[in-house]
């Protein structure tokens, strides 16, 4: 039995995890549980999932070794790169399986939250794909930061909503899409973004991305003669890029490590609590109201994270280190300058870390696999303004 394997049937792992939420839209949990459970044992689901990847979204994505990165640090750095999959990031991976399942419930109507943008697009990519109804929630304040993406999320064919309750960010706008699931759920499904959620949605999206870890190892296998890296590292927002990573990895003898930013740091700094439907690490103050996450990153800027990271935190299995802001602006240069690929922020998370790490905690001739998320071009004119108002 895997560690990651499936969770209980209420949706836990461990402690983590669960199914809180309205007696309204339990049933829609079930069902949800049973198409999905039955899909993916279902050869033709399975293989229509592997071919709109391969030939639509051109995986398998690659495993670079980078060569003059890794001659600076000393140990021998890999990146798998889901930044070349289309759209630009692993978030694809996720949803082309809902909208796929989408079909599957004969439902014509998905929609989704979205905090940066990033998966909105995505959403409404994988809906013009397959001929779907999308409506994206956003808050008005990320509506406002994120104006290119509502530009491609309309040009797609998506319909978005400006969210202008509470802080008129991420958080209302799941709040808001949990609502109007509520009121639409015979003809809609919800698209949740990352492995965070009622059960089945941690388990599933992690399925969905498995294929990131599961490419993974198969290349590194062959890259290191039948080894695996000694450390697999990956940014964690809500967790699906790291989770989807890790699960090839977990039962064999490499390293994992999760890198979230210094203002987000649900593991590191959060305690459990229940946020949108499961219990996880969270961010809270003493009377256990929600704090606001704060990171250069918008992908990262969550005070949650996936119940399943939380579990690992506590058998130990991964452990969960920070980056701060600086070190990861410094280190999206490094590798810009040294190997030609300019990651997203939220990567460049990790490739902090392993930058710190290298020769300390990571000793000098150790082979280190990083997820790229995503590429950086979405965040450029972000980076401009930084690097603007600091040199
Ligand atoms: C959305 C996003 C993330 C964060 O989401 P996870 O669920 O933690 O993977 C990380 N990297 C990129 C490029 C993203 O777009």
């Amino acid at each position: 039995m895997s560690i990651m394997g499936a969770p209980s049937s209420s949706g836990r792992f461990g402690e983590f995890g669960g199914r809180f939420v309205p007696e309204s839209l339990i049933p829609a949990c079930f069902e949800l549980e049973k198409v999905f459970t039955e899909a993916w044992s279902d050869p033709e689901f399975k293989n229509e999932y592997q071919r709109i990847l391969r030939d639509y979204a051109g995986r398998p994505t690659p495993v670079t070794e980078l060569q003059r990165f890794s001659d600076w640090l000393g140990v021998r750095v890999f990146l798998k790169r889901e930044d070349l999959a289309h759209t630009g990031s692993h978030k694809i991976n996720n949803v082309i399986g809902q909208a796929l399942l989408t079909k599957r419930m004969g439902k014509s109507r998905i929609i989704a939250e979205t905090g940066a943008g990033q998966h909105g697009v995505a959403t409404a990519t994988a809906a013009a794909l397959l001929g779907l109804e999308c409506v994206v929630y956003m808050g008005e304040i990320d509506i406002a930061r994120q104006a290119l993406n509502v530009f491609r999320m309309k040009l797609l064919g998506a319909s978005v909503v400006s969210v202008t309750s509470g802080s008129r960010t991420l958080k209302d706008a799941i709040n808001e899409a949990m609502r109007e699931w509520v009121a639409s759920v015979d003809t809609t499904h919800y698209c949740i973004g990352s492995v965070m959620g009622p059960h089945p949605y941690p388990y599933m999206v992690r399925e969905f991305q498995r294929i990131i870890g599961d490419e993974a190892l198969v290349q590194m296998r062959q890259i290191l003669d039948g080894d695996v890296p000694d450390y697999v590292v990956a940014c964690v927002g809500g967790g699906s890029n790291a989770a989807g990573t890790f699960v090839g990895f977990v039962d064999t003898r490499s390293k994992l490590i999760g890198v979230e930013p210094e203002g987000g740091a649900a593991i590191n700094r959060g305690i459990p609590g229940v946020v949108h439907g499961s219990l996880s690490n969270l961010l809270q103050d003493d009377v256990g109201q929600v704090q606001e996450a704060h990171s250069i990153s918008a992908g990262l800027d969550y005070p949650g994270v996936g119940p399943e990271h939380s579990y690992l935190a506590s058998i130990g299995r991964a452990s969960y280190a920070t980056a701060h802001d600086s070190e990861v602006l410094e280190a999206l240069q490094s590798l810009s300058r040294l190997e030609g690929i300019i990651p997203a922020l939220e990567p460049a998370h990790a490739i902090a870390y392993v930058i710190r790490e290298a020769g300390k905690t990571i000793p000098l001739g150790s082979s280190v696999l990083i997820t790229m998320s995503g590429r950086g071009d979405k965040d450029a004119e972000s980076v401009a303004m930084m690097l603007g108002e600091n040199n």
